[in-house]
C-alpha cells in the first residue's frame, strides 16, 4: 500500500534520527516526524514522499513517550535552535550515544563498536558562552511583494530579535534562551530602544537594505566580562554615544562594545572589520586553570564546562611524558596545545585561521607556555611537510571542523607512526569515516568516550584513542 501526502496516520516512534527527528514506519516505509520520541505513539499527517522515506508532522499525541518531559522552553515549538527539548536529559544523552554508535557501526564498519561512556552535564542550562541573535523586522519573515517598498527607516516597531526557525531564514522572536546568558535580554531590548529611538533600521537580507544585522555576544564563565558585538550593514552607527551609555547601564560586567562592518550580501555571521567602540578588544576566560584572550572571530568551545572534562580526558588518553613530542592539528587558539605543552616536551601546533595562530601564540606567552610552536596553514599542506622533515610526535591530537580531516593529512600521520592518535569530533559520520582509514593504516581503538557539549541540540562530541 502507497502512503500518500497529506493523509493521517498512526504511528509509533522507534528511534530518533542524527538529525533528532523520531523515526517510524508505515507500511515499511521509513518517516521522519520531528519532535516526537522512541515510545510514543502520535498521529500524523504525511508533509512529504520520497523514493525510501518520508516526512511527517506530529498532530497528536495518543500515548506519550516515558521519555517525555513536561519541561519546556516557551519558544521550542517554532526555534530552530534547539531539536530535543521534549526529551528528559539522561535520555538526551542515550540518544546520542546511540547516534555516535550507529555512525561507527554503519559508516565506519566497527561492527561492535561502542562508546566507554557519554559525559552529559548536571545542570543542563545557560551553558552556552557564545550567541548569535539574528535582527530584522516582519517584512524579512513575509514573500510579500511589499519587501520592496521597504525603506531604510519605516517599520521599526516591528523589529525581530531571535533565532531562525529550523531550515528558514524566518526570525522567531526570542527574549531569553535557556541555554544561553541571562543578560542577553536586557542586552537585546537595550539595542532594540536605541534603534526605535535613534531611528537607525533592521538589516533586510533579502534586499541587503537597512543597519543592524545581528546582535552577538560572548561571556567569560571564570572572569563574568560580556563583550558585545553589533553586526550591522554600516560603517559606524548613528548616534552611538548614546548606544554605549545606555549598555553600559544594562550591567557593568560588559566591558566590550564593538562594532562588526558586515556589508557582505551573502549570510556570513561576521563581516570584515570589527571597531571597538568601548573597552577592550578581547575578553578573558580560563580553561584547565589556563587564560585565553578571545577575540570577536575567534573559535573558542560554546561550553566551557564540558569542554574542560574533554580536555581532561584527552590529556589522560595522551599520557604525555616530558620527553614526548605532540603534534594538535586544527588547534584554533591552541586551547588543547598549551594545555599538553604542560606536560609535554614540545607541542607543534596547525591551524588555517592566521588570527587564530595569534591569539595562540599570544596566550602561550602571557600563560609563560614556551615549548610550543604554531604554524598558520592548511593541515593537508603543512602537516606531510612537517612530518617528513623528521619531526616524529608521540602524540598526535586532531580536533578538526564538521568535515572531519583529509586523506593527504591522515596518510602523513600514519606514515609518521605515532604511538597515539587522539581524534576529537563534533560529527561522528566524518568521524566514523577517517577511523576507518586510520584502523586501515593499522591503528586499534582503544578507548572512547562522548561528552554532551550542546544539550537539547542533537549535536555531540567524541574522543577517541587510537593505539598501534
Ligand atoms: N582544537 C580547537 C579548535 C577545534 S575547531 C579547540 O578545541 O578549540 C576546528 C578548527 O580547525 C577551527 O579552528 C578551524 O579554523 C580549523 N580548520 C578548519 N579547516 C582546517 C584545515 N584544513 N587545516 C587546519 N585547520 C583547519
Amino acid at each position: 500500500m502507497e502512503i500518500e501526502t497529506n493523509k493521517e496516520y498512526k504511528i509509533e516512534i522507534s528511534s530518533v534520527s542524527s538529525d533528532g527527528n523520531g523515526v517510524g514506519h508505515i507500511n515499511g516505509l521509513t518517516v521522519f516526524i520531528p519532535k516526537t520520541v522512541t515510545g510514543d505513539i502520535i498521529k500524523a499527517v504525511i508533509t512529504k514522499v520520497k523514493k525510501h522515506y518520508a516526512y511527517g508532522k506530529m498532530l497528536e499525541i495518543i500515548e506519550p513517550s516515558p521519555w517525555r518531559t513536561a519541561e519546556k522552553c516557551p519558544y521550542c515549538e517554532n526555534c530552530g535552535g534547539c531539536q530535543l527539548w521534549h526529551i528528559q536529559y539522561n535520555y538526551q544523552l542515550k540518544i546520542k550515544k546511540d547516534i555516535i554508535e550507529n555512525s561507527m557501526r554503519r559508516i565506519g564498519g566497527f561492527s561492535d563498536f561502542s562508546l566507554d561512556n557519554i559525559t552529559g552535564m548536571d545542570i543542563p542550562k545557560r551553558y552556552r558562552n557564545k550567541t548569535i541573535f539574528q535582527i530584522g523586522s516582519k517584512q524579512n519573515n513575509s514573500n510579500a511583494k511589499e519587501q520592496i517598498k521597504y525603506n531604510n527607516n519605516n517599520n521599526n516597531s516591528k523589529i525581530l530579535c531571535g533565532f531562525y526557525a529550523q531550515s528558514s531564514h524566518n526570525i522567531i522572536p526570542i527574549n531569553d534562551c535557556l541555554i544561553s546568558n541571562k543578560f542577553n535580554e536586557s542586552i537585546n531590548k537595550t539595542i532594540i530602544n536605541y534603534m526605535k529611538t535613534c531611528k537607525v533600521s533592521a538589516y533586510n537580507e533579502r534586499i541587503h537594505k537597512g543597519v543592524i544585522r545581528r546582535i552577538f555576544t560572548r561571556v567569560s564563565f571564570s572572569t563574568g566580562e560580556i563583550m558585545v558585538i553589533i553586526s550591522a550593514n554600516s560603517k559606524k552607527l548613528f548616534n552611538q554615544e548614546y548606544l554605549i551609555n545606555q549598555l553600559r547601564n544594562v550591567t557593568d560586567k560588559i566591558t566590550s562594545i564593538i562594532l562588526n562592518i558586515n556589508t557582505k550580501k551573502n549570510s556570513s555571521l561576521l563581516g570584515e572589520k570589527n571597531i571597538i567602540l568601548w573597552g577592550k578588544s578581547t575578553i578573558t576566560d580560563t580553561l584547565c586553570g589556563i587564560e585565553f584572550f578571545i577575540s570577536p572571530e575567534s573559535f573558542f568551545q560554546i561550553n566551557p564546562v564540558q569542554t574542560e572534562k574533554l580536555y581532561n580526558r584527552i590529556i589522560e588518553y595522551a599520557d604525555i611524558n616530558n620527553n614526548n613530542i605532540v603534534m594538535d592539528v586544527y588547534c584554533g587558539i591552541g586551547t588543547i596545545s598549551l594545555y599538553a605543552a604542560k606536560y609535554a616536551k614540545k607541542v607543534i601546533s596547525i591551524e588555517i585561521v592566521p588570527e587564530a595562530i595569534e591569539n595562540a601564540k599570544q596566550n602561550a606567552i602571557h600563560n609563560n607556555i614556551l615549548n610550543t610552536e604554531f604554524y598558520a596553514d592548511s593541515a593537508e599542506n603543512i602537516v606531510p611537510k612537517l612530518l617528513s622533515h623528521g619531526i616524529k610526535p608521540n602524540v598526535i591530537i586532531l580536533d578538526p571542523p564538521r568535515k572531519g580531516s583529509d586523506k593527504v593529512t591522515l596518510s602523513a600521520i600514519v606514515k609518521a607512526h605515532p604511538e597515539k592518535i587522539i581524534y576529537v569530533s563534533c560529527n561522528s559520520a566524518t568521524l566514523a569515516r577517517d577511523s576507518q582509514f586510520l584502523v586501515n593504516s593499522g591503528y586499534i581503538i582503544t578507548k572512547s568516550h562522548g561528552f554532551d557539549l550542546f544539550p537539547y541540540t542533537v549535536h555531540a562530541e567524541t574522543v577517541i584513542l587510537f593505539e598501534k
